[in-house]
């Protein structure tokens, strides 16, 4: 399928997620002013985020959240495809429970996101202070690859380097010093027939590129990845479709050739 005027952001949060205000008519109305075409809610359930800050479980009315995008869907679907998302913090331990959440309603779109490691949300950088650069890069991606070991239930993987959002000197480790542990967790993601986005919510926290950054997409189509979403993260209207031109043309540049969305939490393939 061949659309010179598509557009997606598959990564957006409403007042469903615990740290978002927007209300998702706002997002609706804002997003077809901005020409996009695909919008996704993904809201946030993450459990046992945080031990440090107290916070427990990140979760909402799920069943009210599907009925008032089904309702936009049908009111809007001249306009705008709407597809019903969530964004899953992963960890290893919370693989029956996340299974169960993915079960128990009728999702379009999945983003599997690791936002905590050894229980510790990577927001609160305390994680960073007990462990040397390297390991804690290195320790990351084997809890990721431990969560989806298990569970399998997920579209993409969320911002794959996540942690330079919050330590941003992280990028200066060489990537050759831990490709190893992100070539294991693409292969499998690969083989699992999932894929990953590119979230350009990092441009929000001061970084000039989108995550994950150039080294893991390129390697990511050197392992022959194919499935690739592009989102925002917005978590207010106007960061809605950020950069996302740009991101269009890093991909091109790195030599693929179609992004997917996803309905009924089946990739569909949209040329570039
Ligand atoms: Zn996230
Ligand atoms: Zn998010």
């Amino acid at each position: 399928m061949i659309n010179q005027n598509f557009k997606m952001d598959f990564h957006t949060h409403t007042n469903y997620s615990p740290d978002s205000k927007t209300d998702m008519k706002k997002s609706i109305l804002t997003a077809i002013e901005k020409n996009i075409t695909d919008l996704a809610f993904t809201d946030h359930v993450d459990f046992d985020a945080d031990i440090d800050s107290g916070i427990g479980d990140w979760d909402f009315d799920r069943n009210k959240y599907e009925e008032e995008i089904k309702f936009y869907q049908a009111k809007f679907e001249d306009q705008i495809n709407l597809y019903h998302g969530l964004e899953i913090g992963v960890q290893p331990h919370l693989t029956d429970r996340n299974r169960d959440v993915v079960k128990m309603n009728q999702y379009d779109f999945v983003i599997a996101s690791l936002h905590s490691v050894e229980r510790r949300d990577l927001y609160h950088k305390k994680y960073f202070e007990n462990h040397s650069d390297i390991d804690a890069i290195r320790i990351y991606f084997e809890s990721y690859f431990e969560s989806v070991k298990t569970f399998k239930d997920y579209s993409v993987l969320g911002h794959l380097d996540l942690y330079v959002r919050y330590k941003e000197e992280l990028e200066n480790v060489a990537f050759h010093k831990y490709n190893d542990h992100v070539e294991a967790l693409l292969r499998m993601v690969i083989e699992d027939g999932k894929g990953i986005e590119i979230n350009t919510g990092g441009y929000r926290y001061g970084l000039k590129y989108a995550n994950p950054n150039r080294s893991f997409l390129e390697l990511y189509k050197e392992l022959k990845g194919e499935i690739l979403t592009i989102g925002s993260d917005a978590h207010t209207p106007d960061f809605l479709g950020h950069k996302y031109d740009e991101t269009v043309h890093l991909l091109k540049e790195i030599g693929f050739k179609y992004v997917s969305i996803f309905e009924q939490l089946k990739p569909k393939f949209i040329k570039l």
